[in-house]
């Protein structure tokens, strides 16, 4: 059997196990299979499996791969869970379904103004900095409610919820912590604004604890494709 097939059927179980270990449904946690760096042949793989959510960092390289898969694979829902600069968010709101990298009120700003109209809104996740460190995309935990109020006001886009990319740290205690206060907070949004139903955190090494501190969406690459090169 094909290495991608059975690396992506042991993240399904990794998940099923996760989400039974917390008494959760097996189908609140999505798979986000992260393709960056990779050939498209591995993106069909897994699409032919029956995976049909992506994850791409760098715009021009999604963008490339978005054009040559939408007539084999039409409905692969594409995600942009890398940074985002504001001259390149044209493109990004003709092309992606979903941008999760959120952090600033103008780059929202520019994509709802940049989403062609007859394309559904595109669901957004603000980027939540969780372990506070200085260099890290993200806003701060408290700044998340005044954005959120600001984003949902913008008629191309659906704030579908927050993304996070927890600290690298072998301190399980400490990754806890954060994570639950980031479940905690989108708690919180979500009572205010029902279309939040996202919370996007864990990836291939970290997904377990994330699907127990409440993760529906986990965005994993590694475990699915390999490592990547440099
Ligand atoms: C690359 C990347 C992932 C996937 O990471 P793996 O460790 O390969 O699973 C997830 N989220 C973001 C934001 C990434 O950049």
């Amino acid at each position: 059997m094909n290495t991608i097939l059975q690396q992506l059927q042991q993240v399904h179980d990794r998940i099923a196990a996760a989400t039974a270990a917390c008494q959760r449904d097996a189908h609140s946690v999505h798979l986000l299979a992260v393709s960056k760096t990779k050939p498209i042949a591995d993106i069909e793989t897994a699409y032919h499996a029956g995976q049909r959510q992506f994850g791409e960092n760098y715009v021009q390289e999604a963008i490339d791969k978005i054009q040559a898969l939408s007539a084999p694979c039409p409905d692969i829902t594409w995600h942009l869970i890398g940074p985002l600069q504001s001259n390149k968010t044209k493109p990004v709101a003709e092309h992606f379904d979903w941008v999760q990298t959120v952090e600033r009120l103008k780059i929202a700003e520019r994509l709802s103004a940049q989403r062609p109209a007859p394309l559904a809104a595109l669901n957004i996740c603000l980027q939540v900095n969780i372990s506070r460190e200085p260099n890290k995309s993200g806003v701060l935990p408290e700044e998340i409610p005044a954005l959120a109020a600001a984003v949902t006001e913008l008629p191309q886009l659906c704030l579908r919820g927050l993304m996070a990319i927890p600290e690298a740290t072998d301190d399980h205690d400490k990754l806890t912590t954060q994570l639950l206060e980031l479940q905690q907070l989108f708690d919180r949004m979500a009572q205010i604004y029902p279309a939040m139903d996202t919370l996007s955190v864990g990836m291939s090494n970290d997904l377990e604890v994330a699907v127990a501190c409440g993760s529906t969406l986990v965005r994993v690459g590694t475990a699915i494709f390999g490592s990547r090169n440099a």
